[in-house]
């Protein structure tokens, strides 16, 4: 029997980090705990911050991080006419395109809306993930990436944090991800601050973790779901630019990208 239980590195346990806004200040001091504990994180963007700062400027701002949307002016979506939705969304797509380099095609919806409506059209715009902030207080993957529901916001990320820690050391038959969201802006205090601090040296620099982008997972598991197996199971073929862990009687098997694995 094959299963799909592990992360790259045959780990069953990720950490994710996701936040909105681009308010520069807070980014910063975040981007700058995130790299001192080796974390990994996505950052949801406006078209606000050019031309305050140089396109430049922004993606050496974001080295590391992935640069992901937010609208171009932070419209709810569910309140627009999708030729609206359109121009939000793709102008904020263009410039950020220009500003990374690479594709942009995650986001997250301003305001917290979204609908299957939204969902659908952000499809056919390109887009392959939309977070939402329906915290989950769990660590499962998403069925829908369109509507991926974060574990929890940073206020209770100590709470679910050690949840997900305390646990890290058994074995799972599905593997966890815990994906904490917030806005640097809401980092207000020095206590804050503090906490965010605690959250971060709490999840990080452990063996039994994958650090990784929204993208990333995003990446990784749908090239997973998309390999093809033997009817019989006895091998797999990878499409996908990425290598792929998989469980088969209770053995790790990483299937390279591109090729055909025979178990
Ligand atoms: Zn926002």
């Amino acid at each position: 029997m094959i299963t799909f239980g592990l992360f790259p590195g045959g780990v069953q346990n990720a950490v994710t980090f996701s936040y909105d806004d681009g308010q520069r200040t807070g980014d910063e001091r975040l981007m700058a705990l995130f790299r001192k504990y080796g974390l990994k994180g996505t950052f949801h963007l406006n078209n606000w911050l050019y031309p305050a700062s140089s396109k430049e400027e922004i993606r050496q701002r974001y080295e590391g991080f992935e640069i992901s949307a937010h609208g171009k002016e932070h419209h709810s979506l569910t309140i627009l006419p999708a030729c609206s939705i359109m121009e939000e969304m793709l102008e904020n797509r263009t410039l950020l395109e220009s500003i990374a380099r690479r594709p942009v095609i995650g986001m997250s919806y301003a305001n917290a809306r979204f609908s299957p409506e939204v969902m659908d059209l952000l499809r056919h715009l390109g887009f392959v993930y939309g977070r939402t902030t329906l915290n989950t207080h769990d660590f499962n993957l998403p069925q829908d990436f369109m509507a991926w529901h974060p574990t929890c916001h940073h206020r209770t990320g100590l709470t679910d944090g050690k949840k997900f820690m305390d646990a890290i050391d058994g074995y799972f038959a599905a593997p966890r991800l815990l994906y904490v969201w917030g806005h640097s802006h809401e980092l207000k205090t020095e206590e804050q601050w503090a906490d965010m601090e605690q959250l971060c040296a709490m999840v990080a620099n452990h063996p039994k973790v994958w650090y990784a982008t929204n993208m990333e997972i995003y990446e990784y598991v749908t090239a997973q779901r998309n390999l093809v197996i033997a009817a019989d199971q006895s091998f797999a073929y990878n499409p996908s630019r990425v290598d792929v862990w998989v469980v088969k009687d209770r053995q790790p098997h990483c299937i390279p990208a591109g090729e055909v694995h025979y178990f």
